[in-house]
């Protein structure tokens, strides 16, 4: 069939059947279809919409467009976690050694940067020497022997939503949930999973600000991950102030380093990342009920299993092998490093976490344009939380710089971000919804 006879049903309002979705899919993976062909297309399903059946066959299609990962030799469940992205969102380093502690093999294909958030595949790659996009054969290796792995997706990994994204973004149609579903699922079921947690954030600090838009999202996430094969759930989580006490690389590296090590845990981080893996371990079986799941992860938290596992994924992929001991040896450390002092006293009222993001990306921390290179070591830590009390002239935070004028800078977003007030703010749960 003719790409523009596939467009010109799209835009009338018809469904399209799957054969049709896969051919434009084809064309898009070789090239047959233009970036016109392409942007038409996103524009008519923009308008339109797709029902469910369309929107599993765009992620089939494009799930088929690359490799798609199998994982024969492997015993144990396979799973894996998705965040839509967040501020201080450093989930998945914690996460993935923790799951595979707890009885799951956890391939994760991360992402980069996106917008105001930051990306799990910038983290490690603050971590010298560490190969975040290692071949094939390194990445099943290492599942098999730490049970877990965090890479970035190799060009084969789903090429025909790298190509569509890239239109997407430049003709203004990334925003649709059906696009989005299907642009993430294909990834991410590219790695071969069998079950699939996502955390759909929203929030100051997230891509949907409200927490309808997010539900939308999250409903469409799970059904079509359940459509196209692999059993997904979504929690509903509050991103209205950074996650992790620090934002940037280097810094999220290193709060996540003392997580394992069990020398700092913020509380908030804790609750995502245990709510995330019980939901893993109990829909993969390992668990009876959500609470002896629940009980299972804390107990594995609470050895060093996790932590070891995490040293053993960093060594394999090419990293210090004594990264939990000496970490602040090999992080990148800012020349400038100073504490921002609180203009009043009273409590932490409201953050405005999308700032805090973007101040990250402005110290170069994350990339304003495609090929820019990211500088690892700023960014801010001992971020005080909602609720804190404080006293003026107390640390808001610290913020981790390359220059005076730009700690100048960062200093003056973290005092319009912060809202300090003279009554404790009321407390908000972090887990809005479970979605299933
Ligand atoms: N992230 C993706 O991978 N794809 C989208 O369409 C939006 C966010």
């Amino acid at each position: 069939m003719l790409l523009q006879e596939i467009i010109a049903k799209k835009r009338d309002g018809l469904k399209l059947s799957v054969s049709e979705i896969s051919s434009f899919v084809t064309a898009i993976q070789n090239e047959t279809a233009s970036d016109a062909h392409i942007a038409a297309f996103a524009m008519a399903v923009y308008f339109q919409g797709m029902d469910d059946e369309e929107t599993v066959a765009l992620t089939l299609a494009m799930r088929d467009s690359g490799d798609v990962l199998s994982w024969p030799t492997l015993k144990r469940p396979i799973a894996d976690k998705h965040s839509t992205g967040g501020v201080g969102d450093n989930v998945s380093l914690i996460l993935a050694p923790l799951a595979s502690a707890c009885g799951l093999d956890i391939p994760m294909i991360s992402g980069r940067g996106l917008g105001h958030t930051g990306g799990t595949l910038d983290k490690m790659d603050s971590i010298p020497g560490y190969i975040s996009e290692p071949e094939t054969a390194q990445f099943l290796n290492l599942t098999r022997k730490a049970g877990c792995a965090i890479i970035g997706a190799s060009t084969a990994l789903a090429p025909a939503d790298k190509r569509f994204y890239a239109v997407r973004d430049v003709t203004a149609t990334v925003e649709n949930i059906s696009l989005i579903t299907a642009s993430i699922l294909s990834k991410k079921l590219a790695a071969g999973p069998d079950w699939l947690v996502l955390d759909v954030k929203f929030g100051d600090g997230a891509f949907m600000r409200e927490q309808h838009d997010a539900r939308k999202l999250a409903e469409s996430l799970v059904r079509v991950g359940n459509g196209a094969g692999t059993k997904t759930i979504a929690l509903l989580t509050d991103m209205n102030e950074p996650l992790a006490s620090a934002v940037g690389n280097a810094v999220e590296v290193k709060n996540a380093i003392e997580f394992l090590n069990g020398t700092h845990r913020d509380p908030r981080l804790e609750a995502v990342t245990i709510a995330l893996v019980t939901q893993m371990v109990f829909i993969a079986g390992l668990a009876k009920s959500e609470q002896e799941a629940e009980e299972h992860v804390r107990s594995t938290l609470s050895s060093n299993r996790p932590a070891e596992i995490f040293a053993q994924m960093v060594h394999g992929l090419g990293g210090p092998a004594d990264i939990m001991q000496n970490y602040d040896e090999y992080l990148p450390r800012a020349a400038v490093i100073r504490d921002i002092p609180a203009p009043a006293n009273g409590f932490i009222a409201d953050i405005k976490t999308r700032s805090i993001g973007v101040a990250v990306v402005e110290m170069g921390g994350g990339r304003r344009a495609g090929g820019d290179k990211i500088d690892y070591s700023v960014g801010f830590s001992q971020l005080k939380k909602i609720g804190d009390k404080i006293e003026k002239g107390e640390p808001l935070c610290t913020v981790h710089a390359k220059s005076e004028a730009d700690a100048d800078k960062a200093q003056n977003t973290i005092l319009e971000a912060y809202r300090i007030d003279s009554k404790a703010p009321d407390s908000r749960a972090i887990i809005a919804d479970l979605v299933s």
